[in-house]
Parts: structure tokens; sequence; C-alpha cells
């Protein structure tokens, strides 16, 4: 019997249902449910609250988030053979896990949530860092989610919070900081996944910010960030020439000087920036 429920172990789960993780879907399950457990703790009072789950597998972080208090759980998952481990889930906590067996890349989510809204994910690095993009990047503030608790790489949840200056500095951190607060709430050794991928791991909590730091358009801004640090070496006159045709001049009005490096630009700045681009 688990701690936290009165469903089998995962470990048990996962023989049952013979769900051997595949690789190409990012498989690396996490089989502890007091760790799931302390997870979902990351992502707030979720009494109350209708959970986002991406990626749930065989139902660890689900399992956690229902015990902690979720008022509802959608869960959307690509590999069907989860399914039946789900239901059994879905039936032990009676109204409250709905799942959804699809792409979260191509499905919208929004239709079967009722704010508030928390998201939580222990998800493949790719696709969370797709996602992660566009739920920072819709063109009105604030979202539709509260918070975001996910799992990373370790080496990505530091380009999330990173500062300016450091090579972990780039667009994640822009992005992520200019419309939410940041923080890496626990990391985690490859050991505690089956199967252990090769690298650790960090869990990153952001919360939404009633507005962002500094105005500007969201699309302008990530287009502008995205050119800036795909060539992060060069100076931003360099970098950003396909941006705008009198980029210097923009550069100028932002405040920024033209031969200074991506690296070394604050959000402020790089807010300023867009705007003097949208304002071309
Ligand atoms: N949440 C579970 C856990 O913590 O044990 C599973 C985590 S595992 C790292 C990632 C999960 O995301 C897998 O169950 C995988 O099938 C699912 N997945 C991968 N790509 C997906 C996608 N595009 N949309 C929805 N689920 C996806």
């Amino acid at each position: 019997m688990s701690t936290i429920d009165n469903l089998p172990p995962l470990r048990d789960v996962i023989n049952t249902h013979d769900l051997r993780a595949r690789k190409s879907l990012g498989q690396n399950f996490l089989l502890d449910l007091n760790l799931t457990a302390k997870i979902a703790r990351q992502a707030g009072d979720l009494t109350g609250c209708d959970v986002l789950e991406i990626g749930p597998g065989p139902g660890g972080l689900t399992r956690g988030l229902l015990s902690e208090g979720a008022r509802r759980v959608l869960a959307i998952e690509k590999d069907p053979r989860c399914l039946p481990a789900l239901a059994e889930i879905a039936d032990a906590y009676p109204g409250r896990l709905q799942v959804i067996e699809g792409d979260a890349l191509e499905i919208d989510p929004l239709q079967h949530l009722t704010p508030p809204i928390r998201v939580a994910a222990n998800l493949p690095y790719n696709v969370g860092t797709e996602l992660l993009v566009r739920w920072l990047t819709p063109k009105d503030w604030p979202p539709y989610w509260q918070s975001l608790t996910l799992m990373f790489q370790r080496e990505v949840a530091h380009r999330i919070v990173a500062e300016p200056g450091s090579k972990a500095y780039g667009r994640l951190a822009l992005l992520a900081q200019w419309r939410a607060d940041a923080q890496i709430v626990l990391n985690l050794p490859p050991e505690a996944f089956t199967p252990p991928p090769k690298v650790s791991s960090a869990v990153v909590h952001l919360t939404a910010l009633p507005q962002p730091r500094f105005p500007a358009d969201a699309a302008v801004l990530n287009r502008v960030v995205a050119a800036a640090f795909n060539q992060r070496r060069k100076m931003l006159r360099a970098a950003l020439k396909g941006v705008a045709p009198d980029i210097e001049d923009r550069l100028l009005a932002a405040g920024i000087q033209p031969t200074e490096r991506a690296e070394q630009v604050s959000l402020e700045a790089f807010c300023a920036l867009a705007r003097a681009v949208a304002a071309a």
C-alpha cells in the first residue's frame, strides 16, 4: 500500500500495465510518491484550483497533485499505454481527474479548465521548453495560469533564472523574468527517476505577475531577443541586422550601444528596444 492513497505502489502499476519506459517519449518516471507529493507542494496551495498536468505517465505526480488537494486535474498524455493506469487513479478520486490522450503541443486545454488554474509537469526537455515559451508569450497578460511548476534538466532550469552577464542568460531568462517570478525550488539527482537520465534535473516554479515588469509587445520582444541571442557573440548591430533596417538608431533610441553584446543587455533595455522596434 502506498503512503498517500489507496492505490498500488508505482512499481506495481508499471509492471501490471507493462509500462516500459520509451526513450522516444522522454520517459523517465518518478516512482517515489513522497517525492511526487513534495513536488506537488511546490506548486502552491492547490485546494480550489484546477491543475493542468502535461505528461502524467503512470501517474506519480498526478497522485501527488490529487492527494495535495487539487480540486481537479486535467492530464494530457501522448502515450496510450498509460491510460489504463490513469483510469485507476480517476476511479480512486471520483470526478477529480480527467485524462486527454494526445500531444500537448496540439491540444488547447482551456475549454476543459476553470480558473484558478495552476500547471504542473515532468516533461521531456524539448516539449517542456516549447510549452514554457508558449505559456510565457500569449499576446495578453495575465495568462490563464497562476503558476507553472515544471521539471527541467538542471542546465535548462539555470537558463530560466539566469542573470545578465552570465553564460546561461538568454531568451528563456528574459521571457520568464519579464512576466513571471521564476525560482528553482528543488534539485533532483538522476537516480530520482526510473530509468535515470544522463543529467541532473531541477523543478522551476514560475508565478505569473499581474502585469509584465516593463511594457513591450510579446511577439516583438520574442523576435528581438531570439535574434540577439542566436548570434550572442556578435555585436547587437550585426546580430539584429535582420530585425529592422535602421537597427542602430533603434538601439540608440532604447539607450543601448550598437556595439554591445546581447549577454550584457538587461531585461528593461530589451523591452525598450522592443518598443523602439515596434514604433519603427
Ligand atoms: N509525469 C510522469 C512522472 O513524473 O513519472 C512522467 C514523466 S516522463 C518524463 C514524460 C511524460 O510525458 C511521459 O509519460 C510521456 O509519454 C509524456 N509525453 C511526452 N511527450 C508528450 C507530449 N508531446 N504531450 C503529452 N505528453 C507527452
